[in-house]
């Protein structure tokens, strides 16, 4: 090994949380070191979210095209997915070592006293720094009740592998990995059931989206089996024959797990960071474990994420290590699932606004009765406005239907600049433009604003 080499700041993982943690870190002047083991870009960028989304833009592109009516070669379109993110992973790489981030191909560990040892095929490096921000990331998580077999019981991550679907496909977990791989799936031309615990879809969010979401998968043919327990499955000649402790049974040739994932941290036993009973890193609103100096971000931590709180919790860390103290709000980080339909979210919710101290109105707009939806055809869909009584200002966002996605990251800024319900209001909108749904919703919140008590 070579002499002990110093840094300012190390982050050890490359997934989406680490990289942005990198990519503050040199932004505020740090010297920074990124190790990664395998590939930039992680679980999400390869295998999950990313990959997802990346399968769903291709086929709704191919669906336009002349091409469109022909039914989809599924293992061309998940080699494209998986060149498109090798060719992501090579430009975050560039990025990164034109923002002069050191790379390091390796296995980092923390060896005791502010030293990562990095354990690569070229031998192995010693950095002493003052602060490390974990970004070791999750993997998926087996039922030993029915583990992973390669044949029908697979993991999300496992799909991408492919050559073929299963006519009959059952998803376990309705969180947002498990409802995005619903949609491909279906598109794709699989009977897909979606099965889960809960309910209701996308508990947490403003409720009329969840059911918004299940109109939208019904209309698609996916059956939703919520509040429904999986009580045994067995294998039967090729498939799976599945009891809910309903009593419903049926047979599904394939089972995809999508349960919240594990988080990797085996190797932080004994180093001093508290973990949680499932193995994830405890942190504070400042991303800080409990050991000093170190820092923990994305699905390490254990919540159940997207990669963009993923992304704001590394730069947020980066932050805090760095001595620009910033609390995470992770309230104010965009929520946008694709679906079948868009869906986006950011903010409090009107019935549990009281809960951050606000007297909340919501404002709605039927996307429906809009002039763009008569010009356009058939367009379902609405945007919910929600403001604070005592403030004036906008504290949440709540959108389905067309320009969902785009609407919402103006929500989005108006919420994190503190702008009022009456400045979207007045926003001046082109009529067949996604605003128009936003600004009608402020319109009608911000006249219940203003009634009288
Ligand atoms: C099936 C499925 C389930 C999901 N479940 C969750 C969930 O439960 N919680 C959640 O927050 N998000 C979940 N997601 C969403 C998404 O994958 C994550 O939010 C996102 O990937 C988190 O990014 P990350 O950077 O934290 O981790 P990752 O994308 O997992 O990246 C971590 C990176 O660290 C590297 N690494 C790990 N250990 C070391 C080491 N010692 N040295 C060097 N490199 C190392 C890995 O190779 C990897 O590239 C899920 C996605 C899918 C597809």
């Amino acid at each position: 090994m070579s002499e002990i080499e110093s840094a300012d700041v190390v982050v050890i993982g490359g997934g989406v949380a680490g990289v942005s943690a990198a990519l503050r870190a040199v932004e505020l002047g740090a010297k920074t070191f990124l190790v990664e083991r395998a590939e930039l870009g992680g679980q999400c960028l390869h295998r999950g979210l990313y990959a997802i989304k990346t399968a769903l833009m291709r086929l709704e592109a191919l669906k336009e095209s002349a091409a469109g009516s022909a039914s989809p070669d599924v293992a061309g379109l998940f080699q494209t997915v998986k060149t498109a993110a090798n060719n992501i992973s090579a430009q975050w790489e560039q990025n990164l070592e034109k923002r002069k981030v050191q790379v390091l191909k390796g296995t980092g560990s923390l060896v005791g006293g502010g030293k990562i040892l990095v354990q690569g095929a070229e031998g192995e490096r010693l950095i002493q720094s003052p602060k490390t921000i974990l970004a070791l990331g999750s993997a998926p998580k087996e039922d030993p009740l029915i583990p992973f077999d390669g044949e029908t019981v697979f993991s999300a991550e496992e799909i991408f592998e492919f050559q073929e679907l299963p006519k009959n496909i059952l998803i376990q977990g309705a969180n947002r990995c498990g409802i995005e791989l619903a949609a491909l799936l279906n598109q794709l031309g699989s009977r897909v059931f979606l099965n889960d615990e809960g309910s209701r879809l996308l508990p947490g969010r403003d409720p009329d989206l969840g059911l918004f979401l299940e109109e939208q998968m019904k209309k698609r043919k996916i059956k939703s089996l919520l509040n429904k327990k999986i009580s045994s499955v067995f294998k039967n000649a090729g498939a799976l024959d599945v009891n809910l402790e309903t009593g419903i049974k049926f047979s599904t040739d394939a089972m995809i797990l999508c349960r919240a994932n594990k988080a990797n941290s085996e190797a932080l036993q004994g180093t001093g960071i508290d973990l949680g009973e499932e193995g994830e890193v405890w942190v504070n609103e400042f991303m800080e474990t409990t050991f000093k100096g170190t820092y923990a971000v994305g699905s390490l931590t254990g919540r159940e994420r997207d990669p963009l709180l993923s992304e704001e919790e590394g730069r947020a860390a980066a932050q805090n290590a760095l001595g620009k103290v910033t609390p995470l709000d992770s309230k104010q980080t965009p929520y946008l699932l694709h679906s079948n339909s868009p869906i986006a979210s950011v903010g409090v919710v009107c019935a549990e606004a009281h809960h951050y101290g606000f007297q909340a109105v919501e404002g709605k707009c039927d996307l429906s009765k809009l002039d763009f939806a008569l010009a356009k055809g058939e367009v379902v869909g609405w945007m919910k406005i929600v403001g604070d009584k005592s403030s004036k200002k906008i504290i949440g966002a709540h959108l389905c239907g067309p320009g969902a996605h785009e609407a919402l990251h103006l929500a989005a800024l108006a919420i994190r600049k503190g702008l009022s319900v009456k400045d979207f209001a007045e926003m001046t909108c082109d009529w067949p433009s996604p605003f128009l749904g936003l600004k009608k919703a402020a319109r009608s919140c911000w006249g219940k604003l203003m009634k009288p008590r």
